[in-house]
């Protein structure tokens, strides 16, 4: 009988579904990392929330472990690459609290325009102040939902009920499904710009950090009103401070925040803000929902049935993964490179698989390029199971071709993806099983490791800019560890690859693109 340790809060919804399927559940919660690293030598499966930190000392104990299964979506406390490494699924619950966070968004977007917060403070006081409290309707308004996503359209389609304008900015959704959904799809300035409600629905990642900061809020309309139920960080909160203290907003409601709990903030002084602690997922449902999801996804996967949500490993036979999963790997590199490099709203993806990769069936290497491609915009959600289904569900057709042209490579990987803005192209090869490379970047041949921190630099062939980027790399201490260097014809347009020990800053960025023969850089993170 397999083995089932709970070691966080679950509910019994979900303990039952468990031990109805014959499996062996044990509840263990609050174990110290030390008891917990002795407990789950004996398991095949562990079910969390975020008080249990999976670190790799811990999995590493973990010998008969199969499945890790997360009640909720983030998964900052599980090592994804310690547990991919010793074969163990991961797998969350990216569906359960999606109504919950999309009610609580309306909830405070209904409590700033009624001002409901301070009128119950001010009755507290022994008050009745009638007057003070002028709220403002939400019928005509525009509302813009940043990041169109599940949360984004559930309050997409609550704020219709109220009847407002919902505009929406999601660069990865097609403008032909927002139209679907009777949302008009619009740029980021200009929803800024044109929106009374601003609504935060986006993932943490590096294009949406501090997305709302000092120069965006100078966009907004002095009667903008800010709801944030997303990610902490999303936000600039000293940025909004200074706004909200000098008026130049309406208002804003949070629920999240850059450090939680939240200390010593000034935002709690301000009058004309709402804040809770991090309660959108906290309702009696969402936690049920999550419980009885991972209790189904864990007890199929233990079963054998079938593998959900899994975020680290396809489903598929264990002798043809090994076969391709230097593939799989090269593919992932590859989507997360151009998921990093592209601007504008995605349209279609192509890949062009040649060589000897057509020997193996391609379409989990599409999946994984896909999940790369996904990732660094739907951050866990988005797994090798499900890759493809979400870029159809977001309008992105992708097209898999089989080329039998080889040339210079026995084997490679060639994608295009085409948006709004242009097109972005990056193909890679294996030179061996545990060697994949990069080797062409918009048109440019190059040759580098697609791993850890790397610059693309769209520069020009000319005398004075390798130095340029050598000594101005050089004098911030920072490692280069390869460089790959392509050029149309000479003197003419150019790209440089460069891999480098550690992560730049903007400042930093702004510095290198000082020189006149340098267009423009893309800092990747692989
Ligand atoms: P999702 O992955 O379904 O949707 C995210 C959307 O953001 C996607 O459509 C994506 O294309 C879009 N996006 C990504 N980068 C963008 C960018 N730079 N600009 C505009 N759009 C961008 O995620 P979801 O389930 O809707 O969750 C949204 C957020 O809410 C996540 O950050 C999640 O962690 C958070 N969340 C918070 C709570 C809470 O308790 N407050 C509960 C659940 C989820």
């Amino acid at each position: 009988m397999a083995k089932v340790l709970i070691s966080d809060n679950l509910a019994p919804e979900g303990i039952e579904i468990l031990k109805d399927a014959g499996l062996d559940v044990v509840v263990k919660t609050g174990l110290k990392p030390d008891e917990l690293k002795e407990e789950i030598k004996s398991y095949d499966g562990i079910v969390i929330r975020s008080a249990t930190k999976l670190t790799a000392d811990i999995i590493k104990e973990a010998d008969n472990l199969k499945i890790i299964g997360r009640a909720g979506v983030g998964l900052d406390n599980v090592d994804l690459d310690v547990a991919t490494k010793k074969g163990i699924i991961v797998m969350n619950t990216p569906l359960g609290n999606t109504i919950s966070t999309a009610e609580h968004t309306m909830t405070l977007m209904l409590a700033l325009s009624r001002n409901v917060l301070k009128a119950h403070a001010s009755m507290k006081e022994g008050k009745w102040e009638r007057k003070k409290f002028m709220g403002i309707e939400l019928y005509g308004k525009v509302l813009g939902i940043v990041g169109l996503g599940r949360i984004g359209r559930e309050v997409a389609k609550r704020a219709m009920g109220f009847g407002m304008k919902v505009i929406a900015y999601d660069p990865y959704l097609s403008e032909d499904m927002a139209k679907k959904m009777e949302i008009e799809s619009v740029e980021y300035e200009y929803l800024l710009k044109n929106s009374d409600y601003i609504t935060f629905h986006v993932p943490m990642t590096d294009s949406t950090y501090h997305v709302l900061g000092e120069k965006e809020i100078g966009l907004l309309k002095s009667t903008a009103r800010v709801i944030n139920c997303s990610r902490g960080g999303v936000v600039d909160e000293d940025a909004l401070y200074k706004a909200l203290l000098d008026n130049k907003i309406a208002g804003a409601a949070l629920d999240v925040y850059e450090n939680e709990p939240l200390k010593d903030s000034p935002l709690v002084k301000l009058d004309n803000i709402g804040l809770t602690p991090h309660l959108g997922a906290s309702t009696e449902e969402a936690q049920v929902n999550v419980a009885i999801e991972i209790a189904e996804q864990v007890r199929d996967a233990l079963g054998n049935k079938s593998i959900r949500n899994a975020v680290n490993l396809p489903s598929i036979d264990p002798e043809v993964l090994e076969a391709i999963s230097p593939y799989l790997n090269l593919a992932e590199k590859l989507g997360s490179l151009l998921g990093q490099m592209i601007e504008g709203q995605v349209k279609n993806i192509e890949v062009k698989y040649s060589g000897e990769i057509l020997s193996h069936n391609v379409n989990p290497v599409t999946s994984a390029l896909l999940k790369g491609f996904l990732s660094p915009i739907l951050m866990e959600s988005v797994n090798y199971v499900n890759a493809q289904v979400i870029a159809k569900e977001r309008g992105i057709k992708v097209e898999e071709i089989k080329s039998t042209e080889v040339k210079n490579f026995t084997n490679l990987i060639q994608v295009t993806v085409e948006t709004s803005k242009g097109e972005k192209k990056v193909a890679g090869t294996l030179f061996s099983k545990e060697n994949p490379r990069l080797v062409n970047v918009d048109g440019f041949y190059v040759e580098a490791i697609p791993e850890g921190c790397m610059l693309i630099i769209y520069n020009q062939d000319k005398p004075g800019v390798i130095g340029h980027i050598g000594t101005t790399l050089g004098k911030k201490g920072i490692n280069i560890s390869g460089m790959s260097f392509g050029r149309s014809i000479e003197g003419g347009d150019a790209l440089t690859v460069l891999n480098i020990d550690s992560a730049l800053d903007e400042e930093f960025i702004k510095k290198l693109l000082s020189s006149d023969y340098i267009k423009a850089i893309k800092p990747i993170n692989l």
